[in-house]
């Protein structure tokens, strides 16, 4: 990882949870000065050690390494991030041998609350690698906890309300602070809240605090469920990693 601030808190979190299971965490820190080489060695040496089953290479790089290149040098099958085109081809395919975390949280998330996912129309606002791209092949598979009709919305949509208004389950990943107004939205339809956008806040001690990207106020009047920001998908995010991780050493056990 590099010195990004909010990655720092991520990784801090990631590290925590582990610890607090059992899992031994090591986080190596490279300075921002580190090369494209000296990254893939790192990564070499890691895929190398037995004793390391799972690996994360922390988003965003410092500027000037190329990420995917670092995402596809780790061994798929340490790759508890599940970033690599192996391990996504295979979720694709409906054979995963990983789940991404955040798409596997928000399903984790519906499913644990009792939502039912099969044949209902969900709308995800945003096309991501790591959130909406993902998130919408899990939903469109024929298998337990899916069989969705789903619609991606992005920068290029046209009339986004006209989309979510429709839909019985919206997800938001767009990392836009509140964004999603209350009157977009299906009466009694359910909202999962990816989004973790800081804005200005000058009550607080930091200068600053977490909202999604769903104006809470307005939609929770609307929405019958509707997740928290800080403490919805977060979370979440994390669980399934440590649900990864441990995958990954039964893997090579
Ligand atoms: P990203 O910037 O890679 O992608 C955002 C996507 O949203 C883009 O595809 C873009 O087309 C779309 N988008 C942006 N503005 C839009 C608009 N006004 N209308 C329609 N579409 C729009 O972001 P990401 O990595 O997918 O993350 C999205 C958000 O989710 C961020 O706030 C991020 O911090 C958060 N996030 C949270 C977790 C978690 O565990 N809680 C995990 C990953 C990402």
């Amino acid at each position: 990882m590099g010195c990004d601030p909010a990655s720092q808190v991520y990784v801090r979190n990631k590290h925590k949870a582990c610890e607090e299971c059992g899992i031994k965490s090591t986080i190596i820190e490279l300075p921002e000065t580190t090369t494209q080489p000296e990254l893939l060695a790192q990564i070499e040496k890691l895929n190398g050690d037995k004793a390391v089953h799972g690996i994360l290479v922390q988003s965003p790089l410092p500027k000037g390494l190329d990420e995917h290149q670092a995402f596809q040098a780790v061994d798929p099958l340490k790759d508890v991030d599940c970033f690599h085109p192996e391990n996504i081809g295979l979720m694709m395919l409906g054979t995963p041998r990983f789940l991404p975390c955040t798409p596997a949280g928000v399903i984790e998330l519906l499913v644990r609350t009792g939502i039912e996912i099969s044949g209902q129309y969900i709308v995800i606002v945003g096309r991501s690698n790591i959130v909406g791209k993902p998130l919408a092949n899990m939903l469109i598979q024929k298998a337990k906890n899916a069989n969705a009709t789903v619609t991606i919305c992005h920068t290029g949509t046209k009339g986004l309300s006209y989309y979510t208004k429709q839909a019985d389950i919206v997800v938001a990943a767009a990392g836009c602070a509140g964004m999603i107004l209350g009157d977009m939205l299906n009466t009694n339809c359910v909202v999962v809240d990816v989004g973790t956008n800081e804005i200005e806040d000058s009550t607080k001690k930091s200068g600053h605090r977490l909202v999604g990207d769903v104006d809470y106020e307005s939609a929770s009047k609307v929405a019958s469920y509707i997740t928290p920001v800080p403490g919805g998908v977060g979370p979440m995010t994390i669980a399934m990693l440590l649900k990864n991780t441990v995958a990954a050493a039964k893997l090579t056990l």
